[in-house]
């Protein structure tokens, strides 16, 4: 399948993430895990104007899995989901112009806290992946479809399956380089504290899994 090519504004937000030398590069997580409460706030109040859906509470969290072996960090939520064209659209534009030329000249000069204070959203993830891949299912539809990209030169979208409604971020964690450290992102432990700190104002359950050690 042909790649599509990220909208110029968009692919300057996403060079920026790719380059990064912001030292808090953990704060990615923040925003994936606040981008999948949002979806979950969603399916909430979709589920309050149509009938034909109903809360149950208890079907609604976030998980974070890590699996250290592939280096994969995985945000999967189960929240309402994007189809084709909103994977297309949400991801392929990020609507935050506004800012960009802001980040732009700031972050160079004082990395500090552009990016800390402002968030950069989904493009965030590319501070630590060399892969990003979501999978998502709409809430009510049959249909699931994968968003994969390696960065600037684009991404794909393919159908593929799912079993529940919900979006699932599978982060291929980078390598480590001589200045930066990236297995940080792939220790349970560590991801664990970086959850308990950036999970404050998240009023959904966030399940991990820890193995002994
Ligand atoms: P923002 O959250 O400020 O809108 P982001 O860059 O964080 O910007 O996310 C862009 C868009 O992608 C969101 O507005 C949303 O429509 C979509 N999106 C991102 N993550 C998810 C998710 N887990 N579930 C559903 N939609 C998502
Ligand atoms: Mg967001």
């Amino acid at each position: 399948m042909a790649k599509k090519q990220f909208k110029s504004e968009s692919k300057r937000l996403l060079d920026l993430m790719i380059n990064s030398i912001y030292t808090h590069k953990e704060i990615f997580l923040r925003e994936l895990i606040s981008n999948a409460s949002d979806a979950i706030d969603k399916s909430y109040y979709k589920s309050l104007t149509d009938n034909g859906i109903e809360f149950n509470k208890d079907d609604f969290y976030i998980r974070i899995t890590v699996n250290e072996d592939e280096r994969i960090l995985k945000i999967s939520d189960t929240g309402i989901g994007m189809t084709r064209e909103e994977l297309d659209s949400n991801l392929g534009i990020i609507a935050k112009s506004g800012s960009l030329d802001f980040k732009e000249n700031n972050e160079i000069k004082d990395g500090v806290d552009i990016i800390g204070q402002f968030g950069v959203g989904f493009y965030s993830a590319f501070m630590v992946a060399e892969k990003v891949t979501v999978i998502s299912k709409p809430m009510g539809s049959s249909e699931a479809y994968k968003w994969v990209s390696t960065g600037a030169d684009g991404y794909t979208i393919t159908p593929c399956e799912k079993e529940e409604a919900g979006t699932d971020i599978i982060i291929n964690v980078k390598q480590n380089t001589e200045d930066i450290d990236y297995d940080e992102f792939l220790d349970e432990y560590h991801i664990k504290s970086l959850v308990k700190k950036y999970s404050n104002f998240i009023k959904y359950p966030i399940k991990m899994m820890v193995k002994k050690r």
